[in-house]
Formats: C-alpha cells, structure tokens, sequence
C-alpha cells in the first residue's frame, strides 16, 4: 500500500490518499505539541509507538463492539484507516481531576470523579479548544442530537472498556480524549488513541505515564508510552 496525495498535515499525524477506495494512510509522526500547537518538538521514535498503540488499542476496542475506522498497521509508523467525515469535536471523560478542569473549576487535581465526567471541546485550536454543549452542536449544526447521543454512549462504553484494560495493568485512566466521524452513514471512532491524548498514571505511585510528561518538561516521554505499552504487554 503506497501514499497517494497529501490531503492534511495536523500537528502530529499526517493523512493520505491511497489506492483503496474510502479508506486512508495515516502517519504518525514524531512532532509533539503542547498548548495548542504553541509548542513544538521531535521526539525519536514516538510516531511508531504511537502507530503500534493505536492499532493495539483500536483491535480491542473493535473487538469489543466498539466500530472503529482502524483497517491495518501498514508500517512502523502509518496505518490503513477507513476515511471519515470527522466530526470538529472532542469526547472527553476525567475518571480522576486533572488538566483543565482543575484550572477551569479550581478542584484539586487527583480526586476521584464518581461518576466520571463527560465534556464536548470544539476542535479549534485558535480558539484554544473552547468547552462546547449538546445545545451548542445542534444550532451551529456540528452534528445532529442523534448523533450526539451516540457519540456519548461509545465514549462511556470506550472509558468502561479502557479504564479496566489500564487497573488490570496497575495503571489509572485518569481522562482521554476521542473523537468521531462518519462514513456511508455509519458513526465510527476515528484519530487516535494513544499516551497523546490521554492522562495514564501508575496506579500506585501515581506517576505520570503520558504526555503530561512533555507538557510539565519532566522528561522520559517516549519511554515512558513505552512502558504504558509493555505493561498492556505490547512490544513496541
Ligand atoms: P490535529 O488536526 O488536531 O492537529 P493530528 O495531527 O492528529 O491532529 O491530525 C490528524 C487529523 O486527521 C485530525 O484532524 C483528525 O480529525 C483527522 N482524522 C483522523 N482520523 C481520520 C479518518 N479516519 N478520516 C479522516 N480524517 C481523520
Ligand atoms: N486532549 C487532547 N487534545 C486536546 C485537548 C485535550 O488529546 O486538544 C486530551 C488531554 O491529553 C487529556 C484530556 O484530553 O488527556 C483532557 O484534557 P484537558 O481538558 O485537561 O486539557 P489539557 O489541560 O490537557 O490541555
């Protein structure tokens, strides 16, 4: 499977045309961004444990009833999607406070959300990702109330399914960010799913094993997704 044309360049994955019909090349590239594209770096190796992880956790979700755009691992770093219509919002659930909505609520980071949160964010990043509602996307038409509904029930479903995958490994799924897209009429989970979208820690020391560590300069990020992955017991 060859790249055909360049359709976009995000800020750390690539998309391509290919010979299959409805289907694309995603690359995963080493640049990693922190606060809205404001900060950029390379970080070796990161396209391909993110490529690798996705496919990891894509296979099980799709295993696990959730409909995926993941098609196949076509190398190290690109993989074979189904081309959606995405939709320019992010599904987000915090199973434990962290990130913004400490900043944007004052609540203290670490503490425990029974039952987890569930936000929209419109994805726009000169807008800084502004926290939207289900009213918000059904008058400016960024998706219909149906299709809202939907999109929140497989992100429940997703945070079900992962939240226990991680505590089975001694890790927390303290929040992630998913996003969704649609193609012939069907809604399925598109993008990503890796440590650069999603807060993990170590169960017990509460350790940051996530981009967090490349947001705070704590240093060792890609070892760290490394290690994330090794305990899901993937070789990456
Ligand atoms: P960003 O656009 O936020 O900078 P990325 O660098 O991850 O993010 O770019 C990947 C882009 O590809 C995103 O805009 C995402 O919505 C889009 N995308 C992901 N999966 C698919 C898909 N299956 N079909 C079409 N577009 C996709
Ligand atoms: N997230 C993301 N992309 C975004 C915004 C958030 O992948 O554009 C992820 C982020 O990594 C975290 C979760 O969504 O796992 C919640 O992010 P939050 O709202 O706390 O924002 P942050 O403080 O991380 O910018």
């Amino acid at each position: 499977m060859q790249r055909g044309e360049k359709l976009y360049s995000g800020k750390a994955k690539s998309v391509y045309a290919c010979d299959q019909d409805g289907a694309l090349i995603l690359h995963f590239r080493n640049d990693t961004s922190a606060f809205d594209g404001e900060r950029v770096e390379q970080l070796d190796r990161k396209g391909i444990v993110n490529n690798k992880f996705n496919a990891f956790i894509m296979e099980y979700l799709e295993e696990a009833g959730i409909q995926t755009h993941f098609l196949k691992l076509i190398s190290d770093d690109e993989a074979l999607v189904r081309q959606l219509d995405m939709f320019p919002i992010e599904c987000v659930i915090r199973n434990v406070a962290s990130g913004s909505i400490c900043r944007r609520l004052g609540v203290e980071d670490g503490i425990d959300l029974n039952p987890p949160t569930f936000e929209f964010f419109l994805k726009n990043d000169a807008l800084h990702d502004p926290m939207i509602n289900e009213s918000h996307i059904e008058s400016f038409g960024w998706a219909s109330a149906e299709i809202v509904a939907q999109m929140k029930q497989e992100t429940f479903k997703v945070n079900k399914l992962l939240s226990k995958l991680f505590a089975d490994a001694d890790m927390i799924l303290v929040d992630f960010k998913i996003e969704f897209g649609m193609q012939d009429g069907k809604l399925y989970l598109g993008d990503e799913f890796s440590p650069d979208g999603c807060r993990i820690w170590d169960a017990k020391t509460r350790e940051k094993l996530d981009k967090d560590r490349f947001r705070k300069g704590l240093g060792g990020v890609v070892e760290a997704y490394e290690q994330v992955a090794q305990r899901l017991g993937l070789e990456v």
